[in-house]
């Protein structure tokens, strides 16, 4: 073999600026580098703080991963400065003004790809232009949507064949034609329906599919074993390349990378540990939705007296609340009548600590993509709560196909910026609870089916794994590629 088949390749890592893309594109540059790829992660000042310390300690253990900091534009596009996040944002008219400083970005990336001429570019959904950016340099462009291939196969089939304008009304179900299963929506679980697009929704999605077409194919968190029927009908129906390396989250494998995933916990994660040491095997219900969904506060209220008249243990993850100044939000006396049964925390947990430990029995979800499949990796029955984005499709993944949990409720794509009313009542709530944790029979074949998934995702990603295969054998196409141009 020559010297270049031995050469260290090099790969740009550019994800989009909001929690649920970073986190996963961080874990995947990490997967790579554990496979000898030099990883280089493109991103902006304040999001290059959150996840400094993980990537020092990964240099130190012998990766060579590291940081390409570039200015994020936030003055120049009419946004206030330090608004380096999509869950920083507090008004309509700022999402725009985001996508238009995440544009300006593109000059600084093509400089960067100039200089150092990376044999690939990993680069998020949101950064469609990245593949042209890419062929200028003849570097190949991979994809990351950072959804799964079940959502990635409902969406484009919703564009295809928009059986959602053969409805009468936004609470008709309709099937979604074409693919491998029955898989029932309405419309008022779509993002771009009615007069939901002002963020500009439909012109961005036409962007990226045609740069996704464009590209050299589709990086994927998820593994074959979890949605097979999908991953086939992604690849030879809809005609695209895609490798499936995941669930990332797996790479984590210490105490310190878990507990500081995302950015550092808001609660000590020993003291968090020593919580759930106390509790019984399966016996507390981990809720949280994500990194930017936010409710109102009627809703949180429902919630707070659905949880206690359930009387099963909880972790609850509440985030601050946009626009508002109170953060009084719980019913009185509340987080002293929880003492011991429920632990509230404010703003950001180590999810993937949480959700490992045996104790932890379910886990209501907003079905954001990485809760889902971190929640599938642990093994742990899921209730179903999508507020916004793809999230309606997750659901059905995990209600209608992988049957794993159950709804609580939410029909309606909510913005995430402004949250509506209650969707869920405090009796839902109650109910779905009892149901999920309890021990009927149906509680304990979803519990069975959600056990033996999570052992399945643990090996898709060990060496041998269909993920683990998967990888190697996308370095091996990247190294192929850099050795014919
Ligand atoms: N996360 C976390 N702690 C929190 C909230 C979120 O570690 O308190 C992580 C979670 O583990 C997941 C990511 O943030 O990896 C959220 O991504 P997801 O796709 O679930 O939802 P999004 O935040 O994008 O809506």
């Amino acid at each position: 073999m020559g010297s270049e088949a031995h050469r260290q390749l090099h790969v740009f890592f550019f994800p989009f600026m909001a929690p649920g893309h970073i986190i996963p594109t961080i874990d995947i540059a990490r997967l790579f580098s554990a496979r000898g790829t030099k990883s280089t992660i493109i991103t902006t000042p304040l999001n290059a703080l959150h996840f400094a310390d993980n990537i020092s300690r990964d240099k130190q253990s012998g990766l060579d991963i590291d940081v390409q900091v570039i200015p994020f534009p936030a003055k120049e596009a009419g946004l206030p400065e330090g608004c380096e996040s999509i869950n920083s944002i507090t008004s309509p008219d700022m999402v725009i003004k985001f996508f238009k400083a995440v544009e300006l970005l593109q000059q600084p990336f093509d400089m960067l790809l100039e200089k150092h001429r990376p044999d690939c570019v990993v680069a998020d959904m949101f950064v469609p232009w990245t593949t042209d950016v890419a062929k200028k340099y003849g570097i190949p462009r991979l994809v990351f949507h950072g959804t799964s291939y079940f959502s990635l196969c409902v969406s484009e089939n919703i564009t295809r064949y928009a059986p959602q304008e053969k409805v009468m009304s936004d609470s008709e179900i309709f099937v979604v034609p074409g693919l491998p299963d029955q898989i029932e929506m309405t419309k008022s679980q779509l993002p771009n329906c009615g007069n939901r697009d002002s963020y500009g929704f439909s012109e961005r999605q036409e962007k990226i599919r045609d740069s996704e077409v464009k590209s050299f194919g589709v990086l994927v968190n998820s593994f074959t074993e979890l949605e097979p029927a999908y991953a086939d009908f992604y690849t030879k129906e809809l005609g695209r390349r895609a490798w499936d390396i995941g669930p990332v989250s797996l790479c984590n494998r210490n105490l310190i990378d878990k507990a500081q995933r995302g950015k550092k916990a808001s609660i000590d994660e020993h003291f968090c540990l020593n919580w759930l040491d106390s509790k019984d095997t399966d016996s507390v219900l981990y809720v949280s939705f994500g990194s930017t969904a936010s409710f109102c506060t009627a809703q949180l209220l429902e919630i707070a007296m659905g949880l206690e008249a359930s009387n099963v243990p909880f972790i609850w993850v509440i985030r601050r609340l946009h626009n508002k100044e109170e953060n009084n939000f719980l019913p009185e006396g509340f987080e002293e009548r929880m003492q011991g049964k429920g632990l509230v925390i404010r703003d950001w947990a180590p999810q993937v600590l949480i959700l490992e430990h045996p104790a932890v029995g379910g886990f209501m979800t907003h079905c954001g993509w990485n809760s889902t499949l971190e929640g599938i990796s642990a093994g742990v029955p899921l209730i179903t709560w999508p507020v916004f984005a793809e999230q309606f499709n997750n659901e059905k993944l995990i209600t209608q196909v992988l049957k794993i949990g159950i709804k609580a409720g939410n029909e309606v794509w909510n913005s995430w910026i402004e949250p509506q009313d209650v969707s869920v009542t405090k009796d839902r709530v109650e109910d779905v609870v009892t149901q999920l944790m309890g021990n009927g029979e149906e509680a304990e074949n979803r519990r069975k089916r959600a056990s033996k998934l999570g052992k399945t995702a643990k090996k898709a990603v060990e060496k041998g794994g269909s993920s683990y295969n998967n990888l190697s054998a996308l370095i091996e196409e990247i190294r192929l590629h850099s050795q014919n141009i």
